[in-house]
């Protein structure tokens, strides 16, 4: 008997129809002699509507309340779901991320799991009962309702997964796995059989929205064997793996991610001084605004200029506390870009592919593109570029890298 972890998000579960199909494709593999635990989102569109109805009360919402208030999405979603499974004869019985202890830090609207106590969900399967959990959500020390920051569902469902040891955790959404690009701006974009890990990694903290990056990091922690697959058709989907697929000829280039939610700052004529970097960075990490590409630039006349990007929600307060910093340091000037896109090549055969960056710089520059930015690392080059060139950068790459199908 295999335990199965299975995750369906908020289109998934976006209509009682919906909820009906989800009912269905559960019973059936409970059926098939699997003990199954679903972790659910909240219905599509609820969990924006809850941020929307906090902000026109409080702005920003205090984050507590805001926690108290979203994790509702995902309540309503577990009873319904448990019901109609009850409805069509399979046992079922829905837990709230408090109910099976799903102890987070206190950080709240993106708080961290530390720790689950699977004995509860493992007496309810063992009763026969087909165990349905609240994605997104947990409760800290003291007891408080906290959240894992958006879409992190997927994140409850491999947690959950690591704990209860299962032998698979698949991830059911609207996509039938992870292409090489994002479909929406490359139709040409094709569905990956598997992809690594450190790839996934990448491609999903570079904002490809399919999985969410904690949830990748989890499973590649705890060794949790981790599948997408769409809730609507049935296909084998995308396999996550620890190695390289020996069996496929090996591209230089599994897919290209970008990220919509960036935004670059840049302080002037600051000290080239030991210290400096961390005085312009540690207030930023103090407000735990997470800092993505940092560059600095050579100095000039004992002065250095220092660029660095932030999710767009933050650039407000990042600029904030860049002015702030400028003044204490005696900088010249500081100015934000937050019309800017980061697009990025990833590919676990690059590492030994030095020409990768200049086809890139080429055929960007073929098609008019000027590049703000660059950074990579072992398996990954990313630009930083004018947001309208996303979607004309997007579709270069993806022809010159010959990721188009045949
Ligand atoms: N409902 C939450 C969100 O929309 C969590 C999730 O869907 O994974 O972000
Ligand atoms: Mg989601």
């Amino acid at each position: 008997m295999a335990l199965i972890v299975q995750k369906y998000g908020g289109t998934s579960v976006g209509s009682v129809e919906r909820i009906q199909a989800v009912a269905e494709k559960v019973k059936a593999s409970a059926e098939a002699g699997n003990q199954i635990v679903v972790v659910v989102s909240a219905m599509s569109g609820e969990t924006n509507r809850l941020v929307e109805l906090a902000q026109a009360v409080q702005q920003p919402p205090n984050e507590r309340e805001l926690d108290v208030l979203l994790s509702t999405g995902e309540q309503v979603t577990i009873a319904l779901l448990s019901m109609t499974l009850d409805a069509l004869g399979q046992q079922a019985c829905s837990f709230t991320g408090a109910q099976v202890h799903i102890r987070t830090d206190s950080a709240h609207n993106k708080a961290r799991i530390q720790d689950i106590d699977g004995a509860r969900v493992k007496a309810a399967l063992d009763a026969g009962k087909v165990v349905v959990v609240a994605g997104f959500q947990g409760v800290d020390e003291q007891g408080n309702i906290t959240t894992l920051g958006r879409g992190g569902s997927d994140t409850t469902a491999v947690a959950m997964a690591a704990a209860l040891k299962a032998d698979e955790c698949q991830i059911f959404t609207d996509v039938d796995g992870v292409y090489t690009t994002d479909p929406r701006v490359e139709p040409k974009a094709r569905r990956l059989r598997t992809i690594t890990f450190e790839e996934m990694l990448e491609m999903a903290s570079l904002g490809s929205k399919v999985l969410q990056i904690r949830a990748v990091e989890f499973a590649g922690k705890y060794d949790v064997p981790l599948r997408v697959l769409s809730s609507f058709e049935d296909g084998e989907g995308t396999l996550i793996t620890f190695e390289d697929d020996p069996t496929m000829e090996k591209a230089k280039i599994s897919g290209i991610a970008f990220n919509r939610d960036e935004a670059k700052l840049t302080i002037m004529g600051v000290p080239d001084q030991p210290g400096v970097a961390h005085k312009i960075l540690g207030p930023v990490a103090e407000r735990n605004i997470e800092v993505d590409m940092i560059v600095q630039n050579i100095s000039q006349d004992g002065t250095t200029d220092f660029t660095f990007t932030v999710n767009r929600g933050d650039f407000p307060k990042a600029m904030d506390i860049l002015r702030r910093t400028a003044k204490e340091l005696g900088a010249r000037e500081v100015v934000g870009d937050d019309n800017i896109v980061k697009i990025s090549l990833v590919g676990v055969g690059m590492r030994s592919h030095a020409g990768i960056a200049s086809t890139m710089f080429q055929s960007l520059a073929d098609e008019g593109i000027n590049i703000c930015l660059i950074s990579t690392s072992e398996i990954k080059v990313s630009v930083v570029v004018q947001e309208k060139y996303l979607e004309l950068g997007v579709r270069a790459l993806h022809e010159a890298f010959g990721l188009t199908e045949a």
